[in-house]
């Protein structure tokens, strides 16, 4: 497989042509179940027709005029926002790690407008992914990804994730924020205890630090609430998304309070594209379906399915899989043996997942999918374990040898 793209990714050697709902169809007419959703991104499946419509008729009107002039989907979505969440105001962005941007540069801007720019450290966790721009690799902390781009950039201190006595003992006088996924995702599913989150916004309020939620993935429906922080009751001071929010349409947005916006005055940030008409269609598709109680209420009731099916897969296969973690439609099979030999063996039985870190299998699918589809991914799943037992008995020399 070669091709002029720079090789960053280690792709799988196939492509697909079209989607519907959660099956994608390759070019070779063969059908998958998708329980990757692009990662996390395409919750409501594939070829929505609200989507479609709502894509399909702004692009027959305008795609882009820029942020010089006034945008009136973009104040229409940033205005639902408002209403949906804590924040007041809204900056749009194309991606997650541009969200996160926002996210830190709008921290530290903040403790500068208030007389203290020496306040501009911020503290993340190890295990969290931020995104791959030069400021969220060294947020994220990940070795992997700082090597050879050249000296990372200052401002985060990295702490295990779940200890709050390090935690307290890491705040300073120079500490601006706490930045935290309240369910890490490419880390492995691994959501935050509720009381960690509580302890944070206490630490928070006390020391004068702003709660920075990166809810790029487990946000907009994939928890079973519209943003995962509402489960531990509280709110955070700024929060970045992204991937469910634009449905497939590249869309992030970094979310704040008018407290902690009000250093981000006119000329301070900027995005050519970010909130463009055609991004701020599907935004407001997207927020039509998903922010419903009845559709929120769909998504816990299938999380609730689909986790009983996971744990019966666990006992037939208790060999293989050692937990299930998670929230929602945002679940991991913890693995007694490398992901990527189930993540192998699903794709074989036509079945999409993700791998993660702490050798996980992630399965983010389609917000929409049902019990058929539950029905049909355990079967895949089941006989894909049976694979991985298979190739492994037959790798372990006999006992009578
Ligand atoms: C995917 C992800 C990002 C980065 O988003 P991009 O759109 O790839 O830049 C940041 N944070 C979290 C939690 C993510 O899952």
């Amino acid at each position: 497989m070669t091709s002029a793209i720079l090789p960053t990714y280690a792709r799988t050697d196939f492509a697909f042509e079209r989607g519907d709902g959660a099956w994608l169809t390759t070019t070779d007419g063969e059908r998958y179940l998708d329980f990757g959703g692009g990662i996390a991104v395409s919750c409501l499946g594939h070829s929505h027709p609200r989507l479609v419509k709502a894509l399909t008729e702004q692009a027959a009107k305008l795609w882009h005029t820029s942020n010089l002039y006034r945008i009136p989907e973009g104040e229409r979505l940033a205005e639902r926002l408002a209403d949906l969440t804590f924040a007041d105001l809204t900056f749009f962005t194309n991606s997650g790690a541009e969200a996160l941007e926002c996210s830190i540069k709008m921290a530290r801007k903040y403790h500068s407008a208030n007389g203290h720019p020496e306040r501009y450290r911020i503290i993340t966790f190890q295990g969290a992914f931020h995104g791959r721009t030069l400021a969220t690799i060294a947020a994220g902390g990940n070795q992997k990804y700082l090597d050879g781009f050249g000296p990372e950039m200052p401002g985060f201190d990295h702490i295990a994730f779940g200890d709050s006595d390090l935690l307290k003992a890491t705040i300073g006088p120079e500490t601006a924020a706490i930045l935290i996924e309240p369910i890490q995702g490419e880390g492995g599913i691994r959501p935050v205890p509720h009381q960690a989150l509580r302890e944070m916004r206490a630490l928070c309020d006390a020391h004068g630090l702003l709660l920075i939620l990166d809810e790029v993935q487990c946000g907009v429906g994939r928890s079973g609430k519209l943003f995962a922080h509402e489960w531990a009751g509280i709110t955070p001071d700024i929060m970045a998304i992204a991937k469910g929010i634009g449905g497939g349409f590249p869309l992030g947005a970094c979310l704040a309070t008018a407290e902690a916006a009000k250093g981000m005055t006119a000329g301070t940030h900027g995005s050519t594209y970010g909130g463009n008409p055609l991004a701020m269609a599907c935004g407001n598709a997207v927020l039509d379906e998903v922010a419903t109680p009845e559709f929120l209420a769909h998504v816990q009731k299938t999380a609730l399915v689909l986790k009983q099916r996971l744990a019966e897969l666990k006992d037939r296969h208790g060999g293989l899989i050692e937990e299930i973690r998670g929230t929602g439609l945002m679940l991991g099979l913890k693995m007694l043996v490398p992901n990527t030999e189930l993540v192998n063996a699903a794709r074989a039985e036509h079945l999409l997942t993700v791998g993660a870190g702490d050798n996980v299998v992630r399965l983010v699918p389609p917000l929409t999918i049902g019990d058929s589809e539950i029905t049909e991914m355990f079967e895949r799943l089941d006989r894909a374990c049976a694979r991985v037992e298979a190739s492994q008995a037959a790798a372990r020399p006999s006992a009578a040898e």
